[in-house]
């Protein structure tokens, strides 16, 4: 049976490895927290003691690392990917990253004879549980059929956003809205409970009305109106706050070169910014509640 190895095991890795062993794949980890690993060996996966090792033999590798350095040093470094897989082998990138180190990281593996993808995702730690994560793939339309094969065991939509980088273009867009989108919210909902009101009722009024959006709809920031979300569970898990930082600093990147305005992205992203160096970072990112609350 073809081997998959899956690289990068935290809160959205591992349940999406766990999705390609509930497909009754062949699936090779590598993480370099040891407890991430054992939990996926104890389902089924095999493991290795080194990164060479765990992509030695694999027909396809799957990687969801934290940000581009990671991405940068795990493919390209001494003893990386590039130097390590097979000819043929097929590579996905599902982190967060800089479109330009996608392009790169994609360029460098076609001249290797790999092919490539970059496949960052939409959904959360919930989507990446179900099964129902979006893949926002960039690369060449054989690269990318290939890849489909795959991705469909962890995501209900795949979609083919173009070239190489175009996955990661695609998906910094999405994530500039999101960041908009929940500073919005978490205001809008501190103003209503500032000023009496129950925020499940404002949550349910604004549901029905012009307000809605998906952070209210199924990520509410405010802790106790949801179930099963981050914000009543101490704001851990989820989508730390240093990565929506990370990818609006992304877009804004994206917005000098392309010399774009982005005037409400630069405000999200200098609010958590903020938020982060108050020590929240490592928090979910729908914390940014706690930032406009009085009482903490
Ligand atoms: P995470 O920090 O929970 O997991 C990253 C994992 O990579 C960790 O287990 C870490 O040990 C491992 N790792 C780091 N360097 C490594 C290396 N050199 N070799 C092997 N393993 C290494 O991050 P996450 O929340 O799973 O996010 C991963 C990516 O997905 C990020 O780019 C993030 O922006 C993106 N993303 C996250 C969410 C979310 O809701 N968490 C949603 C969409 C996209």
């Amino acid at each position: 049976m073809d081997k998959i190895t899956f690289i990068g095991l935290g809160n959205m890795g591992a349940p999406m490895a766990k999705n390609l062993l509930k497909a009754q794949l062949n699936v090779e980890v590598f993480d370099l927290n040891p407890s991430a690993v054992q939990e996926l060996t104890e389902l089924g996966a095999t493991s290795a003691d080194s990164l060479p090792q765990a992509v030695q033999g694999a027909n396809v590798v799957i990687t969801m690392l934290p940000a581009s350095q990671h991405v940068q040093s795990v493919y390209l470094g001494e003893g990386g990917i590039l130097d390590s897989v097979e000819s043929g082998t097929l590579l996905i990138d599902c982190s967060t990253i800089d479109a330009e180190t996608a392009r790169d990281v994609s360029a460098k593996s076609h001249q290797r004879g790999y092919g490539f993808v970059d496949a960052p995702v939409s959904g959360g730690v919930a989507g990446a549980g179900a099964g129902t994560l979006t893949f926002i793939v960039g690369g060449s339309k054989d690269d990318f059929e290939q890849a489909k094969a795959i991705l469909d065991h962890m995501g209900k939509n795949i979609f083919h956003a173009g070239e190489a980088g175009a996955g990661q273009v695609a998906k910094i867009c999405n994530n500039m809205m999101l960041g908009i989108l929940m500073s919005g919210t978490c205001e809008a909902l501190n103003l209503g409970v500032e000023n009496g009101l129950d925020p499940k009722v404002l949550s349910d009024i604004m549901l029905q009305s012009s307000g809605r959006n998906w952070a209210l709809e199924l990520y509410n920031p405010c802790p106790g109106v949801m179930e099963n979300v981050p914000s009543s569970n101490g704001y851990q898990g989820g989508f730390m706050s240093q990565l929506m930082a990370k990818d609006l600093g992304l877009a804004m990147e994206a917005a000098v070169a392309s010399q774009s305005p982005t005037p409400m992205g630069s405000l999200a992203r200098n609010l958590f910014n903020f938020h982060n160096s108050q020590g929240n970072g490592q928090k979910d990112f729908s914390s940014l509640y706690e930032f406009y609350q009085k009482e903490k």
